[in-house]
């Protein structure tokens, strides 16, 4: 297979910092993580909202997840065309999605008469595919803290590109590194060793460990965003709003 496949990073950044909050577009219609500030990051990159059908949500924490919300309220604009918003979340990402969405309509219509009928959230499990806008989509399970999280291994064209969600190092990264052949990783901290967030050492190491792989950091925070080696080649620090044709 010879198509291209479009990746554009939406936000790299970690929590306090004003690059915007980690997410990733596929080919303009697969959005890996919807946390606080995406929405508003997809319109000022001027990316077509509606043209997203398939929401996937690494884990539940706010700045992968908070903004689902006005994704849905976006969607109601496709009602009459008959395109669908497919949310995909980790377990308890049902009930979650529906706590945060009525914050949009009306908190108190337990009824939820405002879901927009196009709009369909559905739980994943950890090594079980699924496919959407002809992409397979594996979820793998990752290491961060206490929280249910999972990466991704997501196959498209012939082409595999891997997403740690938040995690340290684990044996969950190291397959959807060695299962891949771009990988955008969680970069938060200076240091490995923490007990949620990767650090340089774990990406350098991944780096050295699969020189044929290129290895894009997100979720990286200032102190580490001004660390970071810029002369290794097969690792991307990219800004906001990069593209990259895979
Ligand atoms: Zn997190």
């Amino acid at each position: 297979m010879t198509d291209k496949v479009k990746m554009r990073i939406i936000g790299s950044g970690g929590i306090f910092v004003a690059d915007a909050s980690a997410s990733t577009l596929i080919d303009d219609s697969i959005l890996i993580d919807c946390g606080a500030g995406t929405f508003k990051q997809l319109l000022r990159l001027n990316c077509d909202v509606g043209k997203i059908s398939t929401i996937v949500i690494t884990h539940l924490h706010a700045d992968h997840f908070m903004d689902v919300p006005f994704m849905m309220l976006a969607a109601r604009k496709n009602i009459d065309n008959g395109q669908k918003l497919t949310i995909f979340v980790p377990e308890g990402g049902i009930k979650a999605t529906h706590e945060i969405a009525k914050y949009i309509w009306n908190p108190e219509d337990a009824t939820e008469s405002w879901w927009p009928q196009n709009v369909e959230v559905v739980e994943y499990k950890n090594g079980e595919s699924f496919t959407a806008n002809g992409a397979t989509i594996e979820p793998v399970k990752v290491v961060h803290g206490k929280v249910r999280a999972s990466g991704f291994i997501v196959e498209k064209a012939g082409k595999r590109i891997g997403f740690s969600g938040d995690s340290i190092m684990c044996d969950g990264i190291q397959k959807i590194v060695e299962a891949s052949d771009w990988a955008v990783l969680d970069t938060s901290f200076p240091k490995s060793g923490s007990a949620i967030h990767m650090g340089l050492d774990d990406i350098y190491g991944l780096c050295n460990t699969y020189p044929d792989k290129k290895i894009i950091a997100t979720h990286i925070f200032e102190e580490t965003r001004k660390m970071i080696r810029r002369n290794i080649p097969n690792l991307i620090v990219p800004n906001d709003g990069d593209i990259f044709e895979l």
